[in-house]
């Protein structure tokens, strides 16, 4: 389960679950992808926005498809359109967020700080491909994803905001 912030053409900005990213590319690419303030199916994925956050945030490469076992997060894997942010669903979503965090952390290696490094290793091919988490800072995030190596944050949980 992957986890997008896409954008419509009218710059609404919102985030949808998806299986893995094929599932991305084939729904949008059947205009399954909606944005749900305005219906338009000309949805892009958006960059996160370093200015958001300060200092180090915990960041994930997607791990690969055959590591990933399906079977806590059934819900959603199996819903045909994207799951929309609903606040009534929030108990739903709660345990959505920890299921796919629990996976995440199951199924990627701890990194550290490095992340950023490997990360960009196992795009150049110089390391095995392989999910790992770490901490990355704005800069380094930004790096990555203007190198086309794509990243996602980790979900946060609501009661784990402060
Ligand atoms: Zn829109």
């Amino acid at each position: 389960m992957i986890l997008y912030r896409l954008s419509c053409e009218k710059e609404h900005s919102f985030e949808s679950w998806f299986r893995d990213s094929a599932a991305y590319d084939a729904q949008r690419a059947q205009e399954l992808v909606t944005c749900p303030l305005c219906g338009s199916a000309e949805v892009e994925k958006a960059l996160m926005a370093p200015a958001l956050g300060r200092g180090t945030r915990k960041f994930a490469v997607e791990a690969p498809a055959e590591s990933v076992t399906p079977e806590s997060v059934d819900v959603a894997a199996e819903a045909p359109a994207p799951v929309a942010l609903m606040s009534e669903k929030e108990q739903q979503l709660r345990a959505l967020l920890r299921a796919v965090r629990d996976q995440v952390v199951a199924h990627s290696v701890d990194v550290g700080d490095e992340f950023a490094t490997r990360a960009r290793r196992m795009h150049e091919g110089e390391e095995e491909r392989r999910a790992i988490r770490g901490e990355a800072d704005p800069e380094e995030v930004r790096a990555l994803i203007e190198d086309g190596i794509e990243v996602l944050p980790l979900p946060v949980l609501p009661d784990e905001r402060n």
